[in-house]
Formats: structure tokens, sequence, C-alpha cells
């Protein structure tokens, strides 16, 4: 695969940010950090087409890569700030962790599927982003590199998951998915004390589904 953003690109990706912008993500850093990912080198070349579309694609071992609006949304509801450390669950193609990076953030993240872990590792760094990665199960997140200051679940979860709960910040905010397979809400939750946490809902979502264990 050769790792060229031409410009054609980056004008099919200036016009995914407007599109964004239309559909009410005003927020000029999540905008700016859309706009300089470069979401077809996450794809394989032959879907390159799809790319710049604002929708969500496969990026095999049944997992998707998420659709722009919805990596947009949960972004913008996280409130990034440059030098937060943030607990990313469900690595998938690693899209996401690569825009929470531009945005400046040290961002730790966690795949459950062997073969994703693999792909996206090796991938990732050679186009410039070196997120901390983890092959584990994200409902028991990263107990030893916790508290982490803001944490986003990508995968639709039934449950709030009580160890990422306790590995948030007091003050730290968590976005997720929360629901059956067949649609979410996506809930931010802002850790208030010790053991307590408030919730707000933000809309419908359709994920797939974070599921227990790992993948060999
Ligand atoms: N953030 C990804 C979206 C990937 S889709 C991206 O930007 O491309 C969701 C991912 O969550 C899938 O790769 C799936 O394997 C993973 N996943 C599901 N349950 C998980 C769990 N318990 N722990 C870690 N990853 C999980």
């Amino acid at each position: 695969m050769d790792y060229q953003d031409t410009l054609r690109h980056q004008g099919l990706r200036k016009r995914l940010v407007d599109g964004l912008q239309v559909k009410g993500i005003r927020d000029a850093k999540v905008l700016a950090a859309i706009g300089k990912v470069p979401r077809h080198l996450f794809l394989d070349s032959s879907f390159i087409q799809f790319a710049y579309k604002d929708q969500a694609f496969p990026i095999g071992a049944g997992q998707t890569i998420s659709q722009p609006y919805t990596v947009a949304f949960q972004t913008l509801l996280l409130q990034v700030e440059p030098h937060d450390k943030i607990l990313e669950v469900g690595t998938g193609s690693g899209y996401q962790a690569a825009v929470l990076i531009e945005m400046g953030a040290t961002v730790y993240t966690i795949e459950r599927q062997k073969e994703l872990y693999l792909k996206t590792q090796a991938l990732l760094p050679q186009i410039g982003y070196n997120p901390k990665f983890f092959y584990g199960d994200g409902y028991k997140g990263l107990p030893t590199y916790g508290p982490f200051d803001k944490i986003i679940v990508t995968a639709g979860a039934p449950i709030i998951p009580p160890d990422l709960v306790q590995q948030l910040k007091i003050g730290g905010r968590m976005v997720i998915p929360l629901g059956p397979p067949e649609k979410q809400v996506m809930t931010l939750v802002i850790k208030t004390g010790e053991n307590e946490f408030v919730k707000e809902n933000h809309g419908t979502f359709v994920f797939v589904p974070m599921l227990k264990g790992i993948v060999k």
C-alpha cells in the first residue's frame, strides 16, 4: 500500500468536513482534526472511493470504521483538551484514535480481536499516529494505566462497565453508546464523585456490539 495523501484526497476531505458542519458539527477543533486525518488510508485500498462518504464501512473481522458524523459527535461530547489522557474501547481501524491524537490527546486504545489489534498496530505508526495499543477486554479497561481524563467506547454496550467508571478521574467524561444490539443511546457520563456520576442522553446511534472476552 502506498500512503499518499493527494490533493484529490484533501479536496474530498474538505467536502466531508463541510458536510459535517451542515449536519450540525460546529466545533472548529473537531472539524480541523477530521480535516487532517487521511481516512482513505484506514480502508483497504480497493474501497478508497468510500473513504470520504459520511458512512460506516467494513474493516474486516465483522467490524466497521465508524461513520465520520458519529466520530465527530462522540469527539465533541468528550470535549478533548490537549494532553488529555484518553482510553478508547474498540480500536478497530484506528481512525477515532487518530482523530483524538490530532486534538492533542494521549490515547490508550484497547481491542478484543487479535486480528484487528495486530493490523492497526502495524498501520497507524506508519501514517504518523502513535497511540498505546492493547489487546484485551474493554469491559475491564486498563486498571494499571488509569485514571483517565476521558473514556470513549466505540461499540454498543448493554451497561456502563463499572471498571470503566472506576478508571475515570473525578470530573472526567465518558462517552458510551448504551443499549441493545439494534440501537443505542449516546450517553455522556460525568463522574462527579468517587462513587457518583450523572448521565446525559444524546440521541440514537447504531454500533457493533461491545462483547465480553477476547478473540484469539
Ligand atoms: N473506533 C473504531 C470503531 C471500531 S468498531 C474505529 O475508529 O474504527 C468497534 C470495535 O470495538 C470493534 O473493532 C470491536 O472488535 C471492538 N470491541 C467490541 N467489544 C470490545 C471489548 N469488550 N473490548 C475491546 N474492544 C471491543
